[in-house]
């Protein structure tokens, strides 16, 4: 009559569906399926699917018929917590993300930085869920029962623990380090979305179409049968509903396998936004089809429980396609959530209970040893699942078992609002708590189902208080009443440790963490991975410290203490996600401690407040919005502002360091902002670090050389209150860059020196030439009166001649002196002509050696000036030539225009100038001659001359760099603009 199948046909179809799973997290995995679908937020909504369990799949359709309409409170509990997506689990996602925390007791353990509050967490974690666990274990077993019509349950669920247990380890933990994200799991639990939402969907659509005629028939149905309706009416004002809504309210968040789908296995924040809606329609799809069940097996008279009456359905109509696509829906809700959960559990035992006891030796190979504990420890609870199964003798409804595990976890729900919300919680309010809560849990709800009594007096109503399938609500609410009140009272009573208060800082929402800024004892990477290779082991330490380096995008050799600190952090973080919080928290404390000294000065770290701000920058609002405008726009003043600006925490770590002071120091803002002053490259070290040290503020005109050229700086600074860490004097420097100023002055100051010398020298002259004059004559008469005495008159000639010279040398004296003072004519000047003229003199000296001078001057090029004097300045110009220049080399004059003025070019091949003397060529008296050859005062005179024409001149040398030899010097001189028109 019935259909019915063999238990070896549904293992075997069990055994080849789970395969089928594993091949979809297998192909997922070798990356066979694009990433973009691997991340898409379909795939993510979908994955979240693994909430409608068996206890979803078949207890929801015995839920209403037991509570009616309160069904949907499962629907409406999960989607109202996905619709606060952006203000409950966006929050969450970050805090997971940003700390690495894979689940619930991850969490709690870094919020209220406490061991103890991470394994009780686990610890009823793992017995508030036991019964979930146990009641997918019946489910299979039951429908495999129902299917094969024999009381096999026990030995039927002994092997399909075997089997998920084996895929649970396949699915999660064959990767070496457990936080790596599951792509392949994440798939195949969507996968399995797909194949119950086809399986109800399919039943469900039969039920519609196949049993009743259709809508209109249904309702004909309804109508005739009005009790099917009313019955879905009654119950919905009482607690129950209420109670139940808040219970899967919960459920979506603190539920471990919601926790590790949502959170831990996310590949993509921002699916987070789709799943906020997609997951809840979803589950209206899965709760659409179980109204129709429960009517069409009411009217088909389905001999199965209600519970089972998706499976049910499929028997009562003697369909086999029908009855296995409820099977396999069933089998799949109920291995999703096994998988998952157990890998939730595994870790969290991992982390809470099992590392903070034991820990590995350095020596070995961590990561296996973590692989395969959480093997044994996937095996545990799924045995300890089938052990409570057992326990329960298969006795209990499924609604039942459900329920009790959902009140459990609701426990968790005050302390995980708390941590987004109430930074003031702490944990000995959150330990109280949750025993509080759980002992009137287990007291109220899980010694009945265990004793498998129906009376139990609990002393909590003071009355004897019958426990039975309706008042179970009252035991929620009474265990979450006790656990709320003493959670905020022992909070509110009870001080929390500064490490716990930074913690809910970092946890609380729209919080902007403000890490303290100590010093840590190891100063480089190289000394963390020291440190940490005591508990880890050589190259475990070695890969974490490179691991967070990649992480922070920090180079291998950063120093920074700024850097460092969030090194620490990060390594924190990494270590959190392998090992679990409490373990990572101990590891890097104990090795990887601050400076203990340095204890005295805690602040915040300015630097890291501003680039969180910058991130948060596009969220503010109102004021907020304004402050952080103002706040950049005096940012934007002082990076601009066009002096070096850099600024100080009380231990000398720089905090500021704006685009002028890059510009000057040439040093980039990024690789000095969160280092000690002492840590800059030379030679700003030394000028900064003494002039911070002295007692004063202003230090003018301090000389730098930098690469070989010297600058002029001046040093202001300041002291500035820290904003942030009250009674602390940080400190502002000012640095001006003076060298343009200081060029001017020097040259202002040389050419003062060089009229004062003109000035003397003029006196000197005068006084020196009546004397001279007078040996002159005396030396005439001398030798016109000793005619003939040939010694004399020989005397008395070289007399005259050295005479003569000295004239020669007063004569130009008087004429360099006379050059600043003289007032002199400005007209119309031919270059061309003025350098014939001086070529066509320097050619009447034949005495010297030959050189061939070429005038290359551009007949057009009028300067205005004085022609004698530009005469003047070109003999000198190119006898120095000559005088540098081999015998028969060549010497150029030529011109150029450059806008308003005119360069007049005297080039020469010769010895060209050293360096060295560059600097002096112009002080008077200046020669590399021997004496008598050169006086000194050529280009002495040059200089005061052009400098009356207000013009430049510049000296080239060597000119020709390739041969290592001549000079070039350009005199700039003003052009005469109408020069052109008004001569020839
Ligand atoms: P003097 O010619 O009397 O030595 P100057 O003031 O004219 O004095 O020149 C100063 C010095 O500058 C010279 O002694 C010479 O060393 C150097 N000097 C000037 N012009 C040239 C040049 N064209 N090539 C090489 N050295 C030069
Ligand atoms: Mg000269």
């Amino acid at each position: 009559m019935l259909t019915s199948f063999s238990l070896s046909q549904l293992l075997a179809i069990s055994t080849l569906y789970l395969l089928a799973l594993f091949g979809v997290a297998w192909i997922s995995e070798r990356g066979w399926i694009p990433r973009r679908i691997m991340r898409h937020p379909l795939t993510y909504t979908l994955s979240l699917g693994v909430y409608a369990s068996a206890w979803a799949f078949y207890g929801t359709v015995g839920m209403a018929y037991q509570y009616g309409y309160g069904f949907l409170a499962s629907y409406l509990g999960v989607s109202g917590a996905f619709l606060l997506a952006p203000v409950l689990l966006y929050p969450i996602l970050r805090i997971t993300h940003t700390y690495q925390l894979s689940s619930l007791a991850d969490l709690f353990a870094f919020r209220f930085r406490s061991t103890a509050a991470g394994t009780l967490t686990t610890v009823f974690m793992l017995l508030g869920l036991l019964p979930l666990l146990a009641l997918q274990i019946q489910s299979v077993a039951d429908s495999i029962s129902i299917l094969t019509h024999e009381p096999l349950q026990e030995r039927v669920a002994l092997a399909f623990c075997g089997l998920i247990t084996l895929f649970t380890m396949l699915f999660g933990a064959r990767h070496v380090a457990t936080r790596e994200k599951h792509e392949g799991l994440v798939f195949a639990i969507a996968f399995e979305s797909v194949v119950k939402l086809v399986a109800l969907g399919g039943i469900g659509l039969y039920a519609l179409y196949g049993v009743f005629d259709g809508p209109q028939d249904l309702q004909q149905w309804l109508l005739q049968n009005q009790s099917a309706l009313t019955a879905l009416h009654t119950p919905l004002q009482e607690g129950p509903w209420r109670t139940l809504l808040l219970v899967f309210f919960a459920s979506a968040i603190v539920m471990p396998h919601m926790y590790h789908m949502a959170f831990t296995e996310n590949l993509n924040p921002r699916a987070m936004v789709t799943a906020s809606w997609g997951l809840p329609l979803l589950l209206l799809l899965f709760s659409l089809a179980v109204p129709l069940i429960l009517w069409s097996c009411l009217k088909l008279g389905a001999t199965t429980s209600p519970e089972y009456f998706t499976l049910g359905l499929g028997i009562a109509v003697e369909s086999e396609t029908l009855a296995l696509l409820a099977y396999v829906g069933g089998l799949s809700a109920a291995s999703g959530l096994i998988i998952v959960l157990t890998l939730a559990l595994s870790g969290m035992v991992l982390n809470h209970i099992v590392l903070p006891l034991y820990q590995p030796p350095a020596e070995g190979n961590i990561y296996r040893w973590l692989k395969w504990t959480r093997r044994g420890l996937i095996c545990a609870i799924i045995l300890a699942g089938y052990g409570f199964y057992r326990l329960l003798k298969a006795e209990q409804d499924l609604s039942n078992l459900g329920i009790v595990a959902f009140v459990a976890t609701l426990q968790f729900l005050p302390a995980t609002l708390s941590v987004l919300y109430w930074p003031n919680a702490n944990r000995r309010g959150f330990i109280a708590g949750l025993l509080a809560g759980m002992l009137v849990w287990a007291v109220s709800l899980l010694l009945p189902l265990l004793g498998n009594v129906q009376t139990l007096y609990v002393p909590v109503f003071s009355t004897v208080y019958v426990l039975d399938d309706t008042s179970w609500h009252l035991a929620a609410i009474a265990s979450l009443a006790a656990n709320v009140l003493i959670f905020t009272l022992v909070s509110l009573f009870t001080e929390a440790s500064a490490d716990e208060v930074s913690a809910a800082e970092a946890c609380a929402v729209d919080n902007v963490r403000r890490p303290q800024r100590r010093e840590l004892l190891a100063v480089s990477p190289q000394e963390f991975a020291a440190q940490l290779a005591k508990p880890l082991g050589a190259m475990t330490a070695q890969k974490e410290v490179e691991r967070a380096l990649r992480d922070l995008h920090l180079p291998f050799d950063e120093r920074r203490p700024y850097a460092l600190r969030r090194l620490r952090d990060r390594l924190e973080a990494n270590l959190s996600g392998l090992m679990g919080p409490s373990v990572a928290q101990d590891l890097v404390e104990n090795f990887l401690p601050y400076k203990s000294g340095s204890q005295a000065y805690v602040s915040e770290d300015i630097h890291f407040i501003e680039t969180r701000l910058e991130d948060y920058h596009s969220r503010l609002t109102g004021l907020a919005a304004e402050l952080d405008t103002l706040r950049r726009y005096h940012r934007q003043t002082l990076q601009e502002l066009p002096m070096g600006v850099c600024s100080l925490a009380t231990d000398q770590e720089i905090v500021m360091w704006n685009h002028a002071m890059e510009d000057l120091t040439e040093i980039p803002a990024q690789q000095v902002i969160g280092s000690r002053l002492d840590a800059l490259p030379s030679p700003w070290r030394e000028l900064l670090v003494c002039f911070v040290d002295l007692n004063i503020e202003h230090l003018h005109k301090q000389r730098l050389n930098l690469d070989g050229q010297a600058r002029w700086l001046n040093l202001h600074k300041a002291a500035i209150e820290e904003p942030l860490a009250p009674g602390s004097n940080g400190l502002v420097l000012l640095i001006e860059d003076v060298t343009e100023t200081q060029l001017l002055e020097d040259k202002l100051v040389h050419s003062e020196r060089l009229a004062s010398i003109g000035r003397l020298a003029a006196g000197v002259a005068h006084e020196i030439g009546n004397p001279i004059t007078g040996i002159a004559c005396l030396a005439q008469n001398l030798k016109e009166e000793r005619e003939g005495d040939g010694e004399i008159e020989e005397a008395s000639l070289q007399i005259l001649e050295q005479t003569k010279r000295v004239s020669r040398i007063v004569q130009s004296l008087m004429s360099f002196a006379h050059a600043g003072t003289r007032t002199h004519n400005s007209e119309p000047v031919c270059l061309a002509e003025v350098a014939r003229e001086a070529i066509g003199l320097l050619s009447l000296n034949k005495r010297s050696h030959d050189v061939q001078f070429f005038n290359l001057c551009h007949p057009d090029h009028w300067v205005s000036g004085d022609p004698q004097r530009l005469a003047q300045v070109l003999i000198n110009l190119l006898s120095n030539a000559r005088d540098a220049s081999p015998d028969g080399g060549t010497i150029r004059v030529s011109s150029e225009q450059q806008g308003d003025s005119i360069e007049l070019i005297v080039e020469d091949e010769g010895s060209g100038i050293p360096r060295a003397i560059m600097d002096r060529l112009f002080e008077p008296f200046f020669t590399t001659k021997d004496p008598g050859k050169g006086t000194g005062l050529g280009l002495a005179l040059v200089y005061s001359i052009v400098e009356e024409h207000y013009g430049q001149i510049s000296i080239d040398s060597p000119a020709f760099p390739d041969r290592q030899c001549g000079t070039r010097i350009r005199v700039t001189l003003p052009r005469h603009v109408e020069a052109t028109s008004d001569e020839p």
